[in-house]
């Protein structure tokens, strides 16, 4: 069983119009093997394909430049890039702070005619969590790392920062994840 805690970032923008389909543009990931060892590490941008500006408020949120994505593949090339990392033959689980980035990933793949069945094995830790630490509602990884007296590292709302910060939290409660 291997762990691949993964973190996505989309297009976005201020307002949001109803035209205005979010987008993945970066997969980060890190893999976990059943010993707590970190094996490898993924990240790559990703072409959006709808919209292939990014917005002011995207680039100023995540720190993705618009060169980032103009050099990037699209998400079909990436995420294939992706599974072959994960080894999708192997028994592995998704693990990511929220839902979100499951349904953005089922997002995507739908507007690529892609199949989801690989999304299957996923747990939010951000949900697990509440439940570990006895709190009423599930909070952001930023407060989780705050209430574990952790300094986050990276930029964030950088996926491959986010997923690096995000298996912080995951090792450390490493014994008490349902899954
Ligand atoms: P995160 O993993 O928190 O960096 O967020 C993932 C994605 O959610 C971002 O790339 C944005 O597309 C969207 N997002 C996060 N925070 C905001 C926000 N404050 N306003 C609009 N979209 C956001
Ligand atoms: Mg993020």
């Amino acid at each position: 069983m291997k762990y691949i805690i993964v973190d996505l970032e989309a297009t976005c923008w201020e307002k949001k119009s109803p035209t205005d389909v979010n987008e993945i543009i970066e997969i980060g990931a890190v893999c976990v093997d059943e010993h707590k060892n970190i094996q490898s590490e993924f990240c790559a941008f990703i072409k959006p394909t709808l919209n292939p500006k990014l917005s002011e408020f995207c680039k100023s949120l995540t720190t993705i430049t618009q060169e980032n994505v103009d050099a990037a593949e699209t998400f079909d090339v990436t995420l294939q890039k992706f599974k072959n990392w994960v080894n999708t033959q192997d028994e592995y689980i998704l693990c990511s702070w929220g839902f979100y980035d499951k349904q953005q990933f089922e997002s995507d793949c739908r507007l690529h005619q892609l199949n989801t069945d690989w999304l299957k094995h996923h747990i939010s830790l951000k949900h697990q969590y509440a439940v570990i630490k006895n709190i009423k509602r599930p909070i952001g990884m930023m407060g989780a790392l705050k209430m574990e007296n952790m300094v986050a590292e990276g930029t964030h709302h950088r996926g491959i920062d986010d997923a690096r910060n995000i298996c912080r939290l995951f090792l450390t409660y490493f014994d008490n994840w349902k899954v």
